[in-house]
């Protein structure tokens, strides 16, 4: 394998598959079980999960929500999809700690990060739920912060493009994919990876960035085992 710790962001919206809201069990099965083919080659992983299939704090203050309200829902979101993916990771046997970054004792541990590099040690899928705890932030923010925090070899970004292109390849059939990207190229092609604070955060602790696509089953495997899919952003 090439990377022993790796922490894989998934979005709110990877998990609603075809749906329009909410959580698609099938999609949770397909993502544990692509899971668990990397955690059983002995890499050791670490998952944040968005929450845009519920709640977006943004939206909802434009709606005319207070902002930090709003935010600590778009938390709460995120924790339900960690409570589904736990639920599915846990269903094909593999042995799970969701930790949160807002307390909710009945249900998950505190993010403590000497615990979670200790779950990680023995083998358990670590999923950090309630994003950095804090509003104004974003579930991406928080992959590179956990990710930087336990010590990972790179962040994975699991979307459903299969890397970083050009242009947007939706829109522009021009569009070519970039295999490899440095951090700067990023900022000068004005291109959108992540948001700046989490891209910034990648950036300045040398900590590498891939995007692929993860909704293609196997796909995960193969980029763990060191295939070149998707786009990496390192300098
Ligand atoms: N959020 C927040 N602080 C964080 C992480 C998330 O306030 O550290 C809120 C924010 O309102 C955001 C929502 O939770 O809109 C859902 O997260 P995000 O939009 O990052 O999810 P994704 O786009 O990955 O589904």
């Amino acid at each position: 394998m090439k990377f022993k710790r790796i922490l894989l962001k998934l979005s709110g919206e990877a998990l609603m598959g075809a749906k329009q809201y909410g959580i698609d069990i099938d999609r949770v099965a397909q993502y544990a079980e692509d899971i668990k083919a990397v955690h059983d080659a002995g890499v050791e992983i670490a998952i944040v999960i968005g929450g845009g299939n519920i709640y977006r704090g943004l939206s909802a203050e434009k709606a005319g929500m207070d902002r930090v309200q709003a935010d600590y829902m778009g938390m709460l979101a995120t924790v339900i999809n960690s409570m589904a993916l736990q639920d599915a990771l846990e269903k094909i046997g593999l042995r799970t700690r969701l930790l949160t970054a807002i307390k909710m004792e009945q249900i998950c541990e505190p993010f403590i990060r000497r615990r979670a590099v200790r779950h990680l040690e023995k083998g358990r899928v670590v999923i950090f739920g309630a994003g950095t705890g804090n509003p104004y932030f974003t579930t991406d923010t928080a992959a590179s912060l956990r990710a930087i925090e336990i010590n990972a070899d790179v962040v994975l970004k699991g979307t459903r493009v299969d890397g970083i292109y050009t242009a947007d390849p939706e829109k522009d059939p021009e569009a070519t994919r970039y295999e490899k990207i440095s951090f700067q190229e990023v900022y000068d092609q004005g291109l959108n990876v992540m948001d700046m604070t989490a891209f910034t955060l990648c950036q300045e602790n040398k900590l590498p960035i891939i995007v692929f696509d993860m909704n293609k089953p196997g796909n995960f495997k193969s980029l763990a085992e060191g295939e070149k899919i998707g786009t990496i952003v390192r300098d």
